[in-house]
């Protein structure tokens, strides 16, 4: 029996830092670095993972809460950078020296272990991606931050997903009753702004498979959400399909890690 895997540990999430680190047998990567340099190396500690064996660092888009230490962190670490144009752009990366960059639906392969797939999605004044990644056993698991709303691009890929991360940002009535002017909760609940729980629910929904194992919740608000009022309304949408597992991210993090595997 050989058995293959992806191992998933969300080290934070929400609007105060996202990062997220997936292993296989010889492979680190993180997806985000939005702590401060100190805090990333804290929380890779807490995993247990030397820092100086990051190979890659992938920076969804340019937003402070996913962006932070990217470039600090791949000098210091001697791990690649990678980010699309447009996102290196607007952090003043240069595209040679800092970073390498990739176009949308252009897979990137990190030491023929983990291959990763950019999918644009909508999300304010930034050129956002989801990331599919696989590690070649079939298994694939999809990265799913700050978005107004899932393109049918996006859904199609999440359709093949054995793993899920995905944000579940804001309770409707929460955000709605809330102290945020309205001019912020309009941003936030509009096409550029963050999915909500039933907004999340519905996506879940849709593109629910036999083979999804597993679900994380993540990017709650503190102040328009809490984990059992998302983990409830997706799962009264998803219960009679999904027989998998379903875990929140908080920002304190890193508290579980996932393993996505298949035994050859
Ligand atoms: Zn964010
Ligand atoms: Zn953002």
């Amino acid at each position: 029996m050989f058995v293959m895997g992806l191992q998933i540990t969300h080290l934070g999430s929400g609007s105060r830092g996202n990062s997220t680190l997936l292993e296989s047998d010889d492979c680190k990567v993180l997806i985000d670095c939005g702590f401060s340099l100190k805090q990333i190396e804290k929380r890779l500690s807490r995993a247990e993972v030397d820092p100086g064996l990051i190979d890659a660092i992938f920076v969804t888009h340019h937003h402070g809460d996913h962006s932070k230490s990217a470039l600090m962190a791949s000098k210091k670490w001697g791990s690649r950078l990678y980010c699309n144009i447009e996102t290196a752009m607007k952090m003043g990366w240069n595209p040679i020296s800092d970073c390498r960059t990739f176009g949308s639906l252009e897979r990137v392969e990190v030491r023929n272990e983990i291959s990763v797939l950019p999918i644009p999605i909508p999300h304010d004044d930034a050129e956002n991606i989801a990331l599919i990644v696989s590690n070649g056993d079939g298994n694939r698991a999809g990265f799913v931050t700050d978005l107004g709303e899932a393109t049918v691009e996006l859904k199609r890929h999440l359709r093949g997903c054995t793993h899920i991360s995905i944000e579940a940002n804001y309770d409707h009535s929460k955000l709605m009753q809330g102290p945020y002017p309205d001019s912020l909760k309009r941003r936030i609940s509009g096409r550029g702004g963050h999915l909500s729980n039933s907004q999340t629910a519905e996506i879940l929904k849709e593109i629910m498979n036999p083979g999804l194992k597993s679900i994380v919740l993540c990017h709650l608000s503190d102040k328009n959400n809490a984990p059992h009022i998302a983990e409830s309304e997706v799962l009264m949408r998803i219960a009679d399909e999904f027989k998998g597992q379903i875990f929140i991210s908080e920002q304190s993090g890193p508290d579980f890690k996932i393993d996505v595997s298949v035994e050859k």
